[in-house]
Order: C-alpha cells, then structure tokens, then sequence
C-alpha cells in the first residue's frame, strides 16, 4: 500500500513539508507537486479519518476539486444538492433553487452544492494526490521546529512513536484550527479559541423532508447562528448548528442545547419520527478572521484553518482551505529559490486579493450591518404577502434563475406588466420603510436603484451558503 510508507522509507529532505493533509493542505500539494516539487505530506491521523463538519461544499469548493482534477465519484455517498430551503426565525420558509436545478449534475462544474462526508472525501483527496505524485505519511505527527537558516527549515516529527528529522526548503502549515506549527513558531494567539463554534452529528432513517431538503434553519435564539440538516444518500442526514462566540449561548451550554434544538417541532418533523442519531456528536471550533491573522513566519506559511480562513458569516472553511492552499503553491512556485521573503509577500499580497475584500466587510461595524441586512431580508419576506414575495424572488433571480422582466414575470403570475410594476414599486416603498439607519443599506439600495426594467437589476445576494467564487470570481 502506497500510504503505508515505513519508517524506513520516509526520506528526510524535501523541497517542500505540508503538514496536515485536510483539504488546505491537498490543495497545497497537488498545486506543487504540478510544477515537480518534491513534496512530502505528513498528517498524525490516518486515513479515513473525520473531520467534524458539515459536510456542505459551496460553489467555490465545487470550483475548486474541478480545477484541481478532483472526481467526486471517488466519494461513495456524494449527494447534489440542487436547492435550498430557508426557514425565518418566525417560521416562514422558503425554498430557493440553484442554477442548473433540472440539468445535468455529472461533473462539478454543472453543479453549485454538494454534499460530501468529510471522511470519505478528505481519504478521496488524498488517494487523489497519491496518483499525482505527491508522498503522504500518515501516523507522522508533526512536534516541533528544530532549526531554521537562510537556506532551510527542521522539524522534529514523531511517526508512530518514533522520532524522525525531515529538513525542508519550506514549510506549508495546514494543521487546522491549534496549529501546532503556528504555535511552535510563536505565531498563535495565546486564549484564542475562534469565531464560531459548531456542533454536528449524523442521522439515519430520515423520512421527514429532510431526507431530501437541504435545510438551513434560522433559529431566533441561534441569530447570527442557524442550525442545518444536510441530505445524504440512503435516508442519512448531517444535522448541527453553529453559534458565534459571544452571542445568546456559551460553548458549554450548546450540549444541552443540541437537546432542546432536536426537539423543536419544525426540525424533528423535518427529521421524521423514526429518525435515530448515530453515535455521538462531535463539536469544533471554527477560526474565522483571516485579515487579523499571521500568514507568514520564516520559513512556513499558513493556510485553511490554520490561517483562520473560514468564512466569518457563515463559519464554511472547506473551499477557503482549498483555496489558501492553491495561493500558498503558487507562492511557492512563483519565487526564486525558496526565498522566504518573496515567498511571504506573494502569498500575502494573493490573500489579500482573493479574501481581504470579502473580510473587510466583516470588520465589526460592517458585520453588523451585513447581519442586520440579512435579517431584514428574511423578515421582509415573511411580511409581505406571498404572491409579492414571489413577484420580488422572480425580478432578483432569488429563486436562483435569471431575474425576469415585468412582462416575463407578468405572464409566470397572471398578472399585467403595468400590475407587476406597481407591486414591485409598492413592496420596495415597504421594504425601504423599514430602514432606520440614515444609509440605505447595501442590498436595499441596489434594488432601489435598478427597479427599471432594462438593465435587468443584478441578483442581491441573500443566501449564506456561498457568497464568492472563490477561483472564476
Ligand atoms: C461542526 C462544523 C461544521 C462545519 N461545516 C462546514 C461546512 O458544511 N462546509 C464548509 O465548507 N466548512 C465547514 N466547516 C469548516 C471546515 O470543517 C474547516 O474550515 C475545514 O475543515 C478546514 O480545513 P483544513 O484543511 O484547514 O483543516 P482540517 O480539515 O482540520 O485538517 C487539518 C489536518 O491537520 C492534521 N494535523 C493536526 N495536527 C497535526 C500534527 N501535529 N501533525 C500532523 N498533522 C496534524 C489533522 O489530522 C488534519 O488532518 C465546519 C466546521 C465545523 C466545526
């Protein structure tokens, strides 16, 4: 078995170390082992192993796996989602397609949500980069940094019990949210413990809706957190919830939470009567706050978790690790000679092209708003009245096709254009109402701004399952 190098065999020189084999760092290694870099992966668990997850792939995730070659059929119970449903915190629900709801979903490409248990696809990608050439030793947990000059880097690793040296050019650090390499360089922050924090745990004998239902549940105590149920192939479920630190709930009370939470009557009828739990559940942290944090010390870099790459609205981390690997390889790839300075500078100068925007809107004021927004959105859409509701969805695109013309959504009604357009004007004057703050606030504004009819207004954004594409933009 190629996994199985012995002790023997692991050699200790390579151009680059990727510790950690999650998502971040396959990225990372498949992206150099591209270009011929002599990389070698070590990860302390072996393979299949979870990963506490939701298990829900974006569309920038999807995006990526393509890009890197990536065939989800290597995940025995891959499951496409094709749309979502939103409950409000008052109990409306909405369902909202994605593009390319009755197309064809063989490849990523065509498809915008997946489901994937990480540990079926974390074990998929690294058999996945096996076949790319790239050596992964598992059972070989990283410890310490020995030595760094200008020309290399030294750790100490500890492979199944025993001690093994490996010196590399340079180090890519994807060891998820502790980091020990972060925290042997002296780069972690002491009483960090992140953003978000989720619980998570598999369900069988779904017959509820939620056997097929993809199910994001704004709770009104969870607010800005929400609670999920992710459909799995035969009858299975990935259900959990996640809170952000600091708001209604501690960590220590989310246990007796999950509890209550499964016996709300929206969720267990979802669930169906003879859902049965299995095993136990499992809850993690989720570092989310990637513009504050170190990306970059002597010769290693950070990615993923490790760099706090998660999405700060809605605590998704896959596509994030998958993409701060992809940016940390071709950091690599792009200096000359390992020089650890370019090497920090490309990496950070990608970062900040590729996520700072998006974070920046996250600073504490602007999350904020942002939160507000996305309230006000949901709590628009329980107030008006369905058939303006839906007038609404179809002129934005919110049911995930293209915006229609009044003519357009006219005929899909039963209504006249002229009709339409006072429904329209009538229910933005509504919306618009209900703006305390003196700024119109983003979504609002785009709307009100582009109510003609030509040019078509551009979709507002309301759904917290992927805001950015993160490799076509
Ligand atoms: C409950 C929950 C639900 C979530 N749901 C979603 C979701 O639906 N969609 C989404 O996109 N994101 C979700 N996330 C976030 C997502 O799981 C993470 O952001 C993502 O796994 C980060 O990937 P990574 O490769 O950086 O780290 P990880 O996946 O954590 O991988 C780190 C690897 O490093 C290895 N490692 C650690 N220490 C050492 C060491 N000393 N030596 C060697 N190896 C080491 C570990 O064994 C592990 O394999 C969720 C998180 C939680 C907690």
């Amino acid at each position: 078995m190629p996994n199985a190098i012995s002790k023997q065999q692991l050699q200790n020189h390579c151009d680059v170390l990727i510790v950690g084999a999650g998502p971040a760092g396959i990225a990372a290694a498949l992206t150099l082992a591209a270009t011929g870099k002599d990389v070698l992966v070590i990860d302390k668990a072996v393979f299949p192993r979870d990963k506490c997850c939701g298990d829900g792939l974006t569309t920038g995730a999807l995006r990526i796996l393509e890009m890197l070659g990536f065939d989800p059929d290597s995940v025995p119970n891959y499951q496409v989602c094709t749309d979502v449903w939103l409950r409000s915190p008052s109990g409306r629900e909405i369902q909202l397609d994605l593009p390319n709801k009755n197309g064809d979903h063989a490849s990523t490409t065509s498809q915008f949500a997946a489901i994937a248990p990480r540990i079926e696809l974390d074990n998929a990608l690294v058999q996945h980069a096996r076949t790319r050439g790239v050596r992964i030793v598992e059972s070989c947990a990283f410890v310490s940094v020995l030595s760094q000059t200008s020309h290399d880097i030294t750790v100490a690793t500890d492979l199944a019990n025993e001690y093994k040296e490996i010196t590399a050019r340079f180090v890519v650090a994807a060891d998820g949210m502790w980091s020990p390499v972060r925290k042997a360089l002296g780069a972690a922050q002491s009483g960090y413990l992140g953003e978000w924090h989720a619980f998570r745990q598999y369900v069988s004998n779904v017959t509820g809706k939620a056997n097929k239902r993809l199910y994001v549940w704004f709770e009104k105590d969870l607010l800005p957190g929400y609670a999920w149920s992710f459909p799995l192939p035969n009858g299975r479920a990935n259900i959990g919830f996640g809170i952000l630190r600091g708001s209604n709930y501690t960590v220590q009370e989310m246990k007796a939470l999950w509890v209550e939470l499964l016996s709300r009557p929206h969720i267990a009828d979802a669930l169906g009567k003879d859902a049965t739990l299995e095993g136990r559940h499992t809850a993690w942290p989720i570092p989310a706050r990637v513009t504050g944090a170190k990306l970059s010390s002597g010769r290693a870099l950070f990615i993923g978790d490790a760099a706090c790459a998660a999405d700060t609205m809605t605590g998704e981390g896959i596509g994030q690790a998958l993409l701060t690997g992809v940016l940390a390889g071709e950091a690599i790839i792009g200096s000359r000679d390992y020089d650890e300075n370019t090497i920090a500078k490309k990496y950070a100068k990608k970062m900040k092209h590729e996520f700072f925007a998006d974070h920046r809107q996250s600073k504490p004021e602007e999350s904020v708003t942002r939160r507000e927004e996305f309230r006000l959105v949901l709590q628009l859409l329980e107030e008006i009245d369905e058939r303006d509701a839906r007038v609404i969805r179809l002129r934005y695109g919110l049911e995930g096709k293209e915006p229609l013309t009044l003519k357009q959504i006219g005929h899909e009604v039963g209504l006249t254009r002229e009709r339409v357009r006072q429904i329209e004007v009538e229910a933005l004057r509504r919306l618009q109402q209900k703006i305390t703050d003196e700024r119109p606030l983003r979504f609002l504004r785009q709307m009100m701004q582009e109510r003609t009819e030509e040019p078509r207004p551009t979709p507002p954004r309301i759904i917290p399952i992927e805001r950015r594409d993160a490799r076509t933009g």
